[in-house]
């Protein structure tokens, strides 16, 4: 027998390993037959190519690779099969083809509901209705979604949740800013409407504070400043007089001009005291054709000088009213108010001086000290 005569059964690599190691003896031959690969030295192969292969992240084509490597483990020869070896191939390829697709879903899912969730609940947090609540219930089930199983289904209802959440949560802030915009209008106009008020409030006090004729402090307002001038002298022992003065025979020059005559012969005595009261003192319209002044002092001679100012202006000058030229005169009592225990005592006093000047004759002003001024 001849080695040539077996050549044709052995494979193409066997035939060229006998031709390039000149094999020509049957020992040397069962050698080279001996690398030939056995069904012992196939299986630990095939569990390799198995554990490559599985698992995939889709479960699907796992069961259908599982399978055949069933059939394989049973009997490892069929890998040199060339029907199975096509089946390797083509489950290996679809198995890739299957993963990359999934791994590319998933991840764009996830990143956009991340993207998604972040932007609504920010919303969720400055809106207060329900679809801030919808949005709340949404997160809480992504958190419980097991991505490893179903989590591409439930994802697509979420993302489905999710926009119309964003929808109502886009209404409710829709409604809330116009509300906002509308109620700030609304409580600049109450600003509005309050300030004019305060205006006007404080427009009504000063006025009533003011005597209409004369412009004067009203009795009201006059009684107010007293005690704050009378605190200040209880505090500082600032030293201040009381001065009360009654027009003299006022009801004549009504009589004798009218009225009116004696509105302006008021409004011009008004102005006489006004101009001759400093800042840190006080004039006001007692009522009628009487006025009071506070006048602070420290030395008597100021206080006279004051007085008689004030009773020369008015009697050196006529009061001039249509043409004619009125004489007037006044009468005063003044007390000091370091001489009495209260404010009250002072100006009762002063009133009672004053009565003394109208029964002395009038056009005089008498002083608590004995002092007249004629
Ligand atoms: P005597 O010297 O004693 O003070 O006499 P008199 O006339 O000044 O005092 P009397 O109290 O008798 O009269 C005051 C008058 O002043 C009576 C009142 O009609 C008048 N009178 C009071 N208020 C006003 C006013 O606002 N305008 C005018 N025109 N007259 C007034
Ligand atoms: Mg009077
Ligand atoms: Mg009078």
């Amino acid at each position: 027998m001849e080695i040539n005569d077996f050549l044709d059964d052995l494979t193409q690599r066997e035939q060229s390993d006998v031709k390039l190691n000149q094999i020509d003896t049957f020992p040397k031959l069962v050698s080279l037959l001996l690398k030939r690969v056995s069904k012992e030295n196939v299986a630990p192969l095939a569990t390799l190519l198995k554990q490559s292969v599985l698992p995939s992240i889709c479960i699907e084509i796992d069961d259908e690779i599982e399978h055949l490597f069933i059939k394989i483990d049973a009997n490892p020869e069929i890998l040199f099969e060339k029907e199975i070896q096509e089946k390797i191939e083509d489950f290996i390829f679809k198995r890739f083809e299957a993963d990359k697709k999934l791994v590319v879903e998933k991840t764009s899912d996830i990143s956009q509901v991340v993207t998604l969730m972040g932007q609504y609940l920010n919303d969720a947090i400055s809106s207060s209705g329900n679809g801030s609540k919808n949005v709340l219930t949404i997160k809480e089930k992504i958190e419980a979604i097991d991505l490893s199983k179903n989590g591409i289904a439930e994802l697509g209802v979420l993302q489905k949740q999710l926009v119309s959440a964003a929808s109502s949560i886009e209404n409710e802030m829709n409604t809330v800013s116009t509300k906002l915009k509308t109620g700030k209008s609304k409580v600049e106009e109450l600003e509005d409407k309050v300030k004019t008020l305060e205006e006007e409030l404080k427009k009504s006090r000063n006025e009533s504070m003011k005597d209409h004729l004369t412009g004067l402090l009203t009795r009201r307002a006059y009684e107010e400043e007293v005690k704050r001038i009378d605190s200040n002298h209880k505090r500082n022992g600032s030293e201040y007089a009381v001065v009360f003065f009654d027009i003299d025979h006022f009801k004549k020059i009504n009589d004798t001009y009218g009225h009116d005559c004696g509105d302006v012969v008021l409004k011009i005595f008004a102005k006489i005291l006004e101009k001759a009261t400093r800042d840190h003192d006080i004039v006001a319209r007692y009522g009628g054709e009487e006025f009071v002044a506070l006048v602070h002092f420290n030395l008597a001679r100021e206080l006279l000088q004051y007085l008689k100012r004030v009773k020369q202006i008015v009697t050196s000058n006529s009061f001039i009213y249509k043409n004619n030229k009125i004489k007037v005169t006044f009468s005063a009592g003044v007390t000091f108010r370091s001489s009495h225990s209260c404010y009250e005592n002072a100006i009762q006093k002063a009133d009672m001086l004053l009565y003394q000047a109208k029964e002395n004759g009038r056009n005089q002003i008498k002083l608590e000290d004995g002092r007249t001024i004629k």
